[in-house]
């Protein structure tokens, strides 16, 4: 049987667990993050097809399942590219990484084409896209995620001229100036111009995607809906997360749409509700000993900019000797993917960097930074998240960050105070929190000594109006709206 929604997301939405000398797919442990907000959709679907890559050895080459049944989840199945290391590593590791990667966060001195290889790429984009249409019913969606499968709409549109075609970035999408450098940039655009709906986070990303494109191709806009709201430097701040545009190019009506996705509070609340989350958090207090606690989630990136705060928390303390011993400051910085070189110089700096703090300011009773490389899995991480006073998150650049949306959920309205870099697409939903521009030294320090002194009243009065935010615009309103557009989406061209 065919399937009515075909969805093509690079990470596989399932654990392999080895019982009885057998593989067995399971679903993926937690109910948080994007993979079971993009399963739920198939639940509307006659059958569905999830396509993603697989990393395939020679010896692994004869046993290799092509398709997967995950357990108890009947009304879809994965369908499985297989790619051998060397694929792997140009395909994901080089060309997404350290090509494109740094042109969508506008860091175009970390961006490198040489190694690059752009035949393989589209080989692989080639191969999901076949994929696609072999699965997909006639008048199925098929549904592209990121910026790893740019060239699969092209390829989907030469094979199935008819097909209904959505594609969602889940990264920034930088300004024309920067995505120009790009030595692909028609092909990439020429690919989204073949989509029916393109969406992304922020109505900045697609205001830039949409200046991308008219800067490369002859493209009309043909409809344009404004949102009434004051401008933050990433974006327009949203009283509703709402912006529409629609192009014509080449007879190809192309819808351009900002959805910011949510977090899932329903989740967070049932972790928070557990006697498991209670005690770990009385155990989190007692070790803080009134210590106020300050929180970092996240990966090592350069975009992440740890390295700037982890030198303007070295400044506090330089500063601030008054607030040694009374405060501590947790920091996660989770390795993004084994192996990749881009990351290993930004991991051993921030080593470094935590070294020299806590030598020079740590004392036997009191470690001023706690830095875990090994992911805190999310129960407790939201029990440190209801614990710390500020949670302290400023990318220099991020398409979203789940993380500041996760800790409001976690404080329910009540406390706690968030730093929020001025350029990540949440700071767009988030006008209440203390806004900072992570490039700026005094602007850092301002930030992280007003958050350390916020009244209750004034937490409160924030924190309720992003709870508010957070809990509304959830995961469950960013698919159902998806959704939406979706079941109205046609396929449309116009004569030219
Ligand atoms: N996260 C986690 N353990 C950690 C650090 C982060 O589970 O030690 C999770 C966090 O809860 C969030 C996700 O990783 O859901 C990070 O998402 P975000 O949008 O902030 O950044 P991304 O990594 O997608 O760039």
């Amino acid at each position: 049987m065919k399937s009515s929604l075909v969805i093509l997301y690079h990470r596989e939405p399932h654990d392999e667990v080895i019982k009885d000398g057998k593989i067995h797919y399971v679903p993926k442990k937690s109910p948080n993050g994007i993979v079971p907000t993009l399963k739920s959709f198939f639940a509307d679907a006659n059958q569905g097809t999830w396509i993603a890559w697989k990393q395939v050895n020679e010896e692994q080459k004869d046993s290799f399942e092509e398709r997967v049944n995950i357990e108890g989840e009947a009304n879809y199945n994965v369908r499985r590219i297989p790619l051998d290391e060397e694929q792997v590593k140009q395909f994901y590791h080089i060309t997404s990484k350290e090509a494109f990667w740094p042109i969508l966060h506008s860091f175009p001195y970390h961006f490198t084409s040489e190694t690059a290889e752009w035949e393989n790429f589209k080989n692989i984009n080639r191969l999901f896209a076949e994929a696609a249409c072999e699965e997909a019913a006639d008048d199925a969606l098929i549904w592209v995620h990121d910026y790893n499968l740019w060239l699969v709409p092209q390829y989907i549109r030469e094979l199935k001229p008819n097909a209904r075609i959505a594609f969602f970035h889940h990264t920034p999408f930088p300004s024309v100036d920067v995505f120009n450098i790009l030595p692909w940039r028609d092909a990439i655009v020429e690919s989204l111009l073949c989509c029916d709906i393109v969406g992304f986070h922020v109505p900045r990303y697609s205001e830039n995607f949409v200046n991308v494109a008219r800067s490369l191709k002859p493209v009309k806009i043909t409809k344009q809906e404004a949102v009434n709201g004051h401008m933050t430097p990433v974006g327009i701040a949203l009283a509703e997360p709402e912006m529409t545009t629609q192009l014509s190019y080449e007879g190809q009506i192309v819808n351009i749409d900002a959805f910011p996705v949510g977090t899932n509070p329903q989740f967070i609340k049932s972790v928070l509700d557990k006697t498991e989350t209670k005690n770990r958090l009385y155990q989190i207090k007692e070790e803080l000993a009134g210590k106020k606690l300050i929180i970092a989630a996240g990966r090592v990136d350069y975009v992440k900019g740890n390295e700037e705060k982890l030198a303007a928390y070295g400044r506090l303390l330089e500063r601030r000797p008054d607030l040694h011993g009374k405060i501590s400051f947790v920091m996660t910085c989770v390795q993004s993917a084994p192996g990749m070189r881009v990351y290993k110089t930004a991991q051993s700096t921030i080593e470094q960097l935590v070294g020299q703090i806590n030598g020079r300011y740590g004392k036997l009773d009191w470690m001023p930074i706690r830095l875990f490389t090994q992911p805190i899995p999310i129960p407790h991480l939201i029990a440190y998240y209801k614990a710390a006073d500020i949670c302290w998150t400023t990318p220099l650049r991020d398409g979203l960050n789940l993380v500041a949306k996760e800790y409001i959920v976690a404080h329910e309205g009540e406390d706690g105070v968030l730093v929020l870099s001025e350029f990540v697409g949440a700071a767009v939903e988030l006008p209440e929190a203390i806004l900072t521009n992570p490039y700026s030294l005094n602007g850092m320090d301002r930030a992280i000594e007003q958050a350390l002194v916020m009244s209750e009243e004034e937490q409160k009065e924030r924190m309720t109006k992003m709870y508010k935010t957070v809990t509304t615009y959830d995961v469950k309103y960013w698919a159902d709206r998806l959704l939406d557009k979706f079941n109205s989406l046609k396929h449309e061209t116009v004569s030219v």
